[in-house]
């Protein structure tokens, strides 16, 4: 657990070391604002109560007024459904998901408590805080989300700067963190143009650290320019397949 962010009235957590060796390391995060608390990407049926204890050590679990999925994978939502029945929280994803998410084994009483975001975004109010929903669709989901939390200056991008096999819970060198995301990126995430779509978008934000939902955190203006600047050359997904289904150069 890291506390990545603090003031007298707003922090926040992330937790890198809840999901066991076999599967993909998965970050959950926490924003606590004043004494209502968003959280961000909980995580599958193993990491459940382990995280639902970790939260009960800092914040009673009934301040957990939002739950938000930044896509329909199941190392973020599958345990959807025990969060709604231990909280009253409402669970936000995009409209896309909403009707695939109950597979997953949502009760049908619990259902409405799922809430659907436009494909444009929204905002949404954690106590006075206004925190934004940023569209980053096909990054890389083809409903995505990522959340800007302006009091901490922090951009949560899901599966966006995610990097494998490095251990660190803040990137300390970006050039040589690279290696740990290429593949990732290549791979998963759909093309070079979305990702350029994104970065002019997200260049004019106030960003002091990018906070993935796997691997480390990257922390100040220069690395994170430098992180914008390798996603806007990127060629990756549909770049990268030949016309005979060969993934290429990865
Ligand atoms: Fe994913």
């Amino acid at each position: 657990m890291l506390t990545i962010f603090e003031n007298s009235e707003h922090k926040n957590i992330f937790f890198n070391d809840l999901t066991s060796e076999t599967m993909v390391q998965a970050n959950q995060h926490l924003i606590i604002h004043k004494d209502e608390v968003l959280v961000l990407d909980p995580g599958g049926h193993k990491v459940y109560p382990k995280l639902l204890s970790e939260i009960g050590k800092i914040i009673p679990i009934s301040k957990i007024k939002y739950l938000f999925f930044s896509h329909q994978d199941p190392d973020i939502v599958a345990a959807a459904n025990g969060w709604l029945m231990v909280t009253d929280a409402k669970a936000y994803i995009t409209g896309l998901w909403t009707r695939f998410i109950p597979h997953f084994g949502i009760d049908d009483y619990l259902i409405d408590r799922l809430i659907p975001i436009k494909d444009e975004g929204d905002t949404l109010m954690l106590g006075d805080l206004k925190i934004n929903f940023i569209p980053a669709h096909f990054l890389h989901s083809p409903g995505n989300f990522h959340v800007y939390d302006p009091v901490s200056k922090i951009l949560y991008t899901g599966d966006l700067g995610a990097s494998i096999g490095c251990k660190d819970f803040v990137v300390e060198d970006i050039d040589d963190h690279i290696k740990y995301m290429e593949a990732f990126h290549k791979r998963y995430i759909a093309s070079n143009k979305v990702l350029r779509i994104w970065v002019d978008m997200v260049k004019n934000l106030d960003v002091d650290i990018i906070a993935p939902q796997h691997g480390s955190i990257i922390k100040g203006k220069d690395n994170i320019r430098k992180f914008l600047d390798w996603l806007y050359n990127l060629q990756c997904g549909v770049d990268l397949i030949s016309d005979n289904m060969k993934i290429l150069s990865i």
